[in-house]
């Protein structure tokens, strides 16, 4: 057979050739809509190649992009990796020291920026070693004033090039994308993806039983292309041809659904957080969801009224799909498959409340503290080990050290029981970080802070259900005899301590911590004393 290798620009050529004509609208951040095809859009992307290449950026350089779901940003994605550079996209929503610290990892040689976050970067600039030019992606009527130096127009600079250009071939192994995560302690780890990588997590993505994408569908991927691939979805729509639609920097209900509505989305994918917001803005409005089929929604668990919501009220079938950073993100899904296809409603939603079921590419098992696997039985719960050709092998510059085990399974951090049909359930996390909104919060270094407070004798901070973000911080304290501590006199002392929203919704004063043998404070415990606790506001 023919040695071909597994390269994301084929995804570009194959929709250049096949789906010339097929649209692309992109919402802009410096205002309006833009729409085009994905004739005009490779042509775009060649372009961007070259303007890199003139800029001095070669095999294997660090392009680094801070920008929401647009079509510019889309051409990065295939200008840079399809060149052999590597697109580093730069999650916005950190903290300005961790995004000099991921910058400066990655040695990034060029910042591709959105004019949205220009103040952001011009407060960390100076500490940016490595980034030779910022480029801003707008033309150069919409380039605002900026202290920033070495600033060019992505229009213009692509502008000047004729797109003359033929993707070069290349080892399928070489690096493709990096985005670096913190839902791990310590500082974010670089994963590094590969050609090869995003290629078989593509062919994975466009199978019948995983997010609904054929090449008549039309999509709107509102996981952001800074988080995760934005679930492996842009590569779909060129690799299937499907009609995309980028929602900018746009993520209020109203604008999602103008757009589910004018363009007539069929697919979509988000984490609850936004999915909350639109049915309570559907329950308001009156409105319904047009031609809109199916939504994926993962990153945090899926409320079962949610699930039920879409179905029953709205004729949306509801996919709960679990991944994360390190498994491109794609790794369980939630599609029915035969033996629960008879299943009574009641009972296929209880299916559905669980996180999927495995895909081909992913293995999955449960183990227990001691390594042995545990049964499929939907009770054993144990760490959730996950291995496969899209699944990490070490973090980027080796952080971390020796991530696999033996038999090269990766510990997810999650903890979880599978059930006799295959479907995974989490059931309690063992790592020790907090999902609000999508995103992350280190208890730890929210702990750490917390215990330099004069009145804090010990503390620990829990995620703990909330409607609009999936989970919050909740901070439980052992005051100093005699003291108390409330949540306001919390937040005045943590706020230039911490990034503002990882700020606890509420403080619990206690008298004592639950501790393990070995003397660190039992979170599963104090999960367990709080699991009835909801939030004062939510
Ligand atoms: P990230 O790398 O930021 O995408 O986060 C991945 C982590 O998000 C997983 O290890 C889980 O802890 C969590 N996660 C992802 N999907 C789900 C889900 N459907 N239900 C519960 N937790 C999830």
């Amino acid at each position: 057979m023919q040695d071909w290798p597994l390269l994301v620009s084929k995804f570009l050529e194959h929709a250049e050739v096949n789906h010339p004509k097929r649209e692309i609208v992109s919402m802009l951040p410096e205002g309006g809509q833009f729409r085009y095809d994905f004739a005009a859009h490779a042509v775009r992307a060649k372009k961007c190649a070259q303007a890199l290449g003139r800029l001095g950026i070669g095999f294997g350089d660090r392009v680094a992009t801070l920008a929401w779901n647009t079509h510019r940003h889309m051409e990065i994605w295939f200008g840079a990796s399809g060149m052999g550079a590597v697109t580093h996209t730069v999650n916005p929503r950190l903290f300005p020291e961790q995004l000099i610290y991921i910058m400066n990892h990655a040695e990034d040689r060029v910042l591709m920026l959105d004019i949205t976050f220009v103040p952001l970067i011009e407060a960390i600039a100076e500490h940016l070693t490595t980034i030779e030019h910022f480029v801003l992606l707008v033309g150069r009527e919409h380039m605002p004033e900026t202290k920033l130096k070495n600033v060019l127009s992505y229009e213009e600079l692509i502008e000047a090039e004729d797109g003359n250009y033929n993707w070069p071939t290349f080892d399928e192994n070489t690096a493709c994308g990096l985005c670096y995560t913190s839902g791990t302690t310590g500082n974010p780890k670089g994963v590094l993806y590969s050609h090869r990588s995003n290629f078989l997590h593509t062919l994975l993505a466009l199978t019948g039983d995983t997010l609904g994408i054929r090449s008549t569908s039309v999509i709107l991927p509102v996981v952001p292309m800074f988080h995760a691939n934005s679930w492996g979805i842009p590569y779909a729509a060129a690799g299937s041809g499907a009609k995309l639609v980028l929602n900018g920097p746009h993520h209020d209900p109203e604008t999602l659904h103008k757009l589910i509505v004018d363009e007539g989305i069929t697919v979509t994918a988000a984490v609850p957080t936004v999915w909350a917001g639109m049915l309570k803005y559907l329950q308001a409005t009156g409105k319904d969801m047009a031609e809109l089929k199916i939504v994926t929604i993962g990153g945090s668990a899926v409320p079962r009224s949610m699930i039920k919501t879409f179905q029953d009220d709205y004729g949306v079938r509801v996919n709960h799909a679990w991944g994360m950073t390190e498994t491109s993100p794609l790794g369980s899904l939630g599609s029915e498959n035969a033996a629960v296809q008879n299943l009574s409603p009641k009972e296929k939603l209880d299916v559905q409340c669980k996180q999927g079921r495995m895909v081909l590419g992913v293995e999955m098992c449960i183990m227990d503290d001691d390594g042995n696997k545990l049964p499929r039985d939907g009770e054993s719960s144990g760490r959730v080990m996950v291995r496969g050709p899209w699944v990490v092998k070490s973090y980027f510059k080796g952080d971390a050290g020796n991530i696999l085990d033996d038999d090269n399974w990766f510990d997810t951090g999650d903890v979880a029981c599978i059930d006799e049909h295959g479907y995974m359930q989490i059931t309690d996390r063992a790592k020790d970080v907090i999902k609000s909104g999508g995103e992350w919060i280190s208890s730890i270094d929210l702990e750490n802070e917390a215990v330099g407070h004069p009145k804090v004798l010990e503390a620990a901070v829990i995620g703990r259900y909330h409607p609009k973000w999936d989970e919050r911080p909740l901070m439980v304290v052992v005051p100093e005899e005699g003291q108390t501590v409330d949540v306001a006199e919390m937040h005045a002392y943590l706020e230039d301590k911490v990034a503002k929203w990882w700020l606890p919704d509420d403080v619990v004063i206690v008298k004592e911590l639950p501790h393990t043998a070995t003397g660190k404070i039992s979170k599963k415990d104090l999960r367990e004393q709080f699991k009835d606790y909801s939030f004062p506001d939510a």
